[in-house]
């Protein structure tokens, strides 16, 4: 059926927030204006636009989707990360704004490496989106990343974000098992890792764990296997005055901390997300 713009909205806040959907409003209009194409001005300024009734099935199925427990940048199929729009796919984690907080603590870094011999290398381990790599390729000119996954559908989607971004001649994608393909030293390489231990997946949001790839998040039996990874192998990829930047998850300070001290590092930096919780270590080689 036909609906105004104004109705539909009206009907998917209402279906949502009845289904206990948390932001009920925001995921509404977000659903409504994407499979509509209509904007946020357009629903103030003309509530009385007509919606044909292919239009308000495709909403409908939206809805239906979201509250059957799907998040809904999976719906719309792509999230915004530091301000940059990046495509979803199912082999990829959803970016959070949480791992912003590894961006900014990277991006002096990457500047400071890029101002001092004109160019920086970056090595994004577990690209996913491409997220951290295309973030610090668009806040650092003269920087490059390879972003390896062991995915290839990740891959292919992390390139297309590149391509979509105008980033795609500074960014590689590159199929390796972590450092399995890597030849060549790095001035960064950085990670979110999957670091959830296996026994604490089930006990997940259904949001993360239904939807974002399992590969993407279990960090083995203790959750540290990634960073055992990446302890072991990083020096042997890094330039001189490389450094190393990890996602971690909030208790995991003392442990990664403890695993990289092992293998010759030293924290550089210890930062926080917005919600307090710690989140990223930086690291250097002694
Ligand atoms: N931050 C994610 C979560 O807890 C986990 C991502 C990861 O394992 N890297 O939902």
């Amino acid at each position: 059926m036909a609906s105004t713009l104004a109705e539909l909205l009206r009907k998917a806040r209402g279906q949502l927030a009845e289904a206990g959907i948390v932001d009920a409003a925001l995921d509404a209009r977000l659903l409504v204006e994407h499979f509509s194409g209509t904007t946020r001005t357009q629903a103030i300024s003309q509530p009385d636009w007509m919606i044909d009734p292919a239009t308000v099935a495709a909403v409908e199925a939206a809805l239906a989707r979201r509250i059957a427990g799907e998040p809904v940048h999976r719906i719309l199929g792509f999230r915004e990360f530091y301000g940059l729009r990046l495509s979803l796919s199912t082999e990829t984690l959803e970016p959070r704004p949480d791992t912003e907080t590894l961006v900014e603590a990277v991006l002096p870094l990457v500047r400071r490496a890029a101002q001092g011999k004109g160019s920086c290398r970056i090595l994004d381990l577990g690209t996913g989106t491409g997220a951290i790599a295309l973030a610090l390729l668009s806040a650092a000119p003269q920087a490059e990343a390879t972003g390896v996954d062991i995915s290839a559908d990740a891959l292919a989607t992390a390139e297309r974000n590149g391509a979509d971004l105008g980033l795609g001649g500074r960014f590689r994608a590159l199929k390796s098992d972590w450092f399995e393909k890597i030849s060549g030293r790095y001035d960064a390489i950085v990670s979110n890792p999957p670091y959830i231990a296996g026994k604490e997946i089930a006990a997940l949001q259904k949001e993360v764990r239904d939807f974002d790839p399992r590969r993407a998040l279990d960090g083995g039996a203790d959750g540290l296997d990634a960073y055992r990874i990446i302890a072991a192998n990083a020096a042997a990829h890094l330039e001189k005055d490389g450094i190393v930047a990890v996602e971690i998850g909030s208790t995991q300070k003392e442990d990664v901390t403890a695993l990289f001290e092992r293998t010759g590092f030293i924290v550089l930096e210890a930062m926080r997300d917005l919600a307090g919780n710690d989140r990223v270590l930086v690291f250097s080689p002694v």
